[in-house]
């Protein structure tokens, strides 16, 4: 319901946003904050080194001491419904009434949730973005009605801070995943997730529904922008970057939150490319590809986990034993808290149909190895769970086990020790500093995808038009989850941070800057008027791409771009102009009716809010472009390989076909400047089992102008016993190197980096010749049989 309520009132403002037809204007009016052009700024000039990153955050040691005694005497006084509340979650609708920032506490549904039921943990706000004084508001009387019961147990609140805290006026947004991806800089994704829990913690909310580390192998999945892009390599090293931000080493700490991997697992890759749709895949490749990112948190620490809503190989995940108990915790060591997903015990009947009751599917989802279910409606979870405990079909030690985890989790964020919000914490939002981090974050992720003759960067005394749905909204910059789940209500964006419009008028001078909407989203404006302002013009800039969704709502049937938006595009090549194309979208829609044609494009892969500005910059040179696609920038809508497919696929398959003909390849991202490699050395040729490899490549500066560069290294296994990729990812580095400056980078390669999921579903090292490979060189080595 929470679903179709939003859908609708989505749909009505963004037809305000994008359908309503606009007037030409030259010179335009309207103000906008956009700061000072600032030069490249050598932030990390250091190298980072994608292999030390990761072994430094994955290793960082905890300090919170261990409350593992005092878990164990609070459990003995607990009685079967104190157990079973603290493995409720409810949403937040269960304990207020009203809307908007009307939204109050009902004190007797307050009553039932935490003196009566004794729920362990509530989430989320309806439709709104609440005030930080409204969260300390309500947080505090959820706290104290805790309090009041007879063992005081507070209540643990969370939310989706998927890009930025959610659900909180004023709080910073940063790029979504994939844009963060799109930086291959850890050490931001770092820093952009440690502001973003400072800000979610001075709410007083000490859990985050992140990171997701389903890696997005799926183009038309409609949370492919909630993910580090495709590759598992990446995607596990900023999901640990993240977890780190998040967590810190002690979650107790009043600027950190408990982070929360999420969707467990093979959410990401449903076969109809629909979200929360069955997903086929054969455990090899559920072990290669979706298994790594989560085996990596869980080294690194992560204390809470969520479920994939949906099933795999015809088993729903919230009712696998297997993976939920065997693989998570006998194999992975996971000793953190899981939490169900949103109704999902619920939806193992009404939806996936393996439990004729909700009592059935209970006795299935704990059994399986839920701790907590985010019910989050009702009292039924509460009341089967009860009734199967007395019965002895959920056995006490499950429950206990499952509890446990629950109180460890309060213990360890801290709140037996400060359950009450801290007002001194409300400075912390928003802040200077923070949105600076989303600034570079937005630069760093912008990808240039072509830039023919050198039309970019643009001189500043030009006349441009600017055209297309994107051009003014701050929604397409950001996507879902912005203030609230959908991201389509306008009015909760700050009104002080640029559009790509409102930057490149600030930018170019507003006399200089001409906007016609064309078209929006899904629909014709007045592409005429375009044309006729782009001949006045002397070049065109158009943003292309998609507004704001989540989850289901943003199902497609089509990775096409809308027919308005090319025939936009088409009409504006057509006269001649010079025309550039800036995309801002949550998925790569196919371009290929004018991507051949359009003089330069550059990529806004969910910059945030400060997306605007930095297009401008880069548009117009004060930035100098260093992102690269974290993904494989499909040409054709049914021709949807990722970059590490089996080799002869991109030769010709047959017949003079071509498996693997992508847009744009993954990695692939344009600079101002030029980037030349050589000296790639290995230090041997052979290896035996156990042993490193150490390779080295120097990457010189060649253009005039000083920039970043992202060094990947990827590795061919040449012949294995099951079909090997192309080539995998495995290392990378980001070097910031100045004009004529060149750099010397070493990586190390050890044995297991050549390790694969054989045949038996385990992991296996089998000797032969692999081959390194970086830019356009190559050498090999050979791993000795023993
Ligand atoms: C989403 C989760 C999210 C949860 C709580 C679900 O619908 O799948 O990613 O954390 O809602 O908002």
């Amino acid at each position: 319901m929470k679903r179709i309520i939003i859908l609708f009132s989505v749909l009505a403002v963004c037809s305000q946003a994008f359908g309503v037809p606009q007037s030409r204007t030259w010179p335009a009016s309207g103000k906008v904050l956009v700061r000072a052009t600032d030069e490249q700024e050598p932030v990390n000039a250091e190298t980072m080194d994608s292999q030390a990153f990761f072994d430094s955050n994955t290793s960082a040691r905890y300090t919170m001491p261990d409350p593992s005694a005092k878990v164990e005497a609070l459990l003995k006084q607990m009685t079967l419904e104190e157990k079973v509340g603290q493995m409720t979650q409810l949403e937040i609708g269960q304990i207020t009434d009203g809307k908007e920032n009307n939204i109050q506490i009902n004190p007797a549904k307050l009553e039932k949730a935490i003196a009566r039921y004794g729920v362990g943990s509530i989430l989320n706000v309806k439709d709104i973005a609440l005030s930080i004084d409204k969260w300390h508001e309500i947080i505090g009387a959820i706290q104290q009605a805790a309090q009041r019961t007879r063992l005081k147990i507070p209540v643990i609140y969370g939310i989706d801070t998927i890009h930025g805290a959610n659900y909180l006026q004023g709080a910073t947004l940063f790029p979504q995943e994939i844009g963060m991806a799109a930086t291959w800089n850890p050490e931001l994704m770092k820093r952009a997730a440690e502001l973003a829990a400072m800000e979610t913690r001075a709410a007083a909310i000490p859990w985050n529904f992140s990171p997701v580390l389903d890696v997005g192998r799926s183009p038309l999945w409609p949370r492919l922008y909630e993910t580090f892009g495709e590759d598992p390599y990446l995607a596990k090293v900023m999901g640990v970057a993240s977890i780190r931000g998040y967590e810190g080493t002690n979650i107790a700490a009043k600027d950190r939150v408990a982070a929360c991997m999420k969707h467990y697992m093979g959410y990401s890759f449903p076969q109809s490319g629909r979200d929360r749709t069955p997903a086929w895949i054969p455990e090899i490749y559920l072990r290669e590809y979706f298994l790594p990112t989560f085996q990596a948190a869980v080294t690194a620490g992560a204390h809470t986990l969520m479920v994939n809503s949906a099933e795999i190989n015809g088993t729903p995940v919230h009712a696998s034993h297997y993976l939920l108990t065997e693989v998570l915790r006998n194999e992975l060591g996971f000793r953190g808290l899981v939490v169900s997903d949103w109704q999902d015990i619920q939806k193992l009947v009404t939806q996936h149909g393996i439990a004729a009751t909700e009592k059935e599917a209970t006795r299935i989802a704990v059994n399986a190895g839920i701790d907590m279910s985010m019910v989050p409606g009702d009292y039924g979870f509460s009341d089967n769970l009860m009734a199967l405990a007395r019965e002895g079909a959920v056995p006490m030690a499950r429950i206990d086990e499952a509890v446990r985890r629950v109180l460890r989790l309060k213990f360890d964020v801290g709140l037996f020790d400060a359950y009450m919000p801290d007002a001194a914490l409300k400075a912390n939002l928003g802040t200077a500093a923070a949105q600076a981090v989303a600034l570079q974050a937005a630069r760093e992720s912008l990808v240039l995808l072509k830039n023919d003759n050198g039309m970019l960067p643009l001189a500043k005394g030009r006349k441009v038009l600017v055209t297309g749905p994107t051009a003014d909204s701050l929604m397409a910059l950001n996507n879902g989850w912005s203030y609230v789940w959908q991201g389509t209500r306008a009015d909760l964006y700050p009104k002080d941070r640029p559009t790509i419009l409102g930057a490149i008028r600030a930018k170019a001078g507003e006399s200089n800057v001409a906007y016609v909407p064309g078209a929006a989203l899904e629909k014709e404006i007045n592409i005429t008027e375009a044309v006729n302002a782009a001949r006045e013009a002397d070049l065109v800039v158009v943003c292309l791409g998609e507004g704001a969704y989540a989850e289901t709502p943003g199902n497609i049937d089509d990775l096409t771009l809308p027919e308005a938006q090319l025939k936009l595009a088409e009409a504006l090549m057509a006269t001649g102009k010079p025309v550039v194309l800036v995309l801002a979208e949550g998925r790569p829609r196919i371009i290929n009716r004018i991507a051949d044609r359009v003089g330069a494009i550059l990529l806004a892969l969910n910059p945030g809010n400060e997306g605007g500005q930095a297009v401008a910059d880069v548009l117009f040179g004060d930035f100098n472009p260093c992102g690269k696609l974290p993904y494989t920038y499909p040409r054709h809508p049914n021709a949807l390989l990722a970059y590490d497919h089996k080799a002869w696929e991109a030769g010709d398959t047959g017949f003079g076909y071509t498996a693997y003909k992508p847009q744009f390849t993954f990695g692939y991202g344009l600079s101002y400047t030029t980037f030349a490699y050589s000296d790639l050395k290995l230090d041997k040729h052979t290896i035996a089992r156990g042993g490193e490899v150490s390779l080295s490549v120097t990457v010189k500066n060649t253009g005039a102008r000083a920039g970043k560069e992202v060094v990947p290294i990827y590795l061919r296994d040449v012949v294995a016993s099951v079909t090997p990729p192309g080539k995998r990812l495995k290392r990378f580095a980001k070097v910031y190197l100045e004009p004529g400056q060149s750099r010397t980078l070493t990586f190390r390669l050890g044995t297991s980096d050549l390790s694969f999921i054989g045949a038996d579903n385990k992991p296996v090292v089998e000797a032969g010749d692999f081959e390194v490979m970086v830019a356009g060189l190559k050498d090999k080595f050979t791993l000795t049989a023993k």
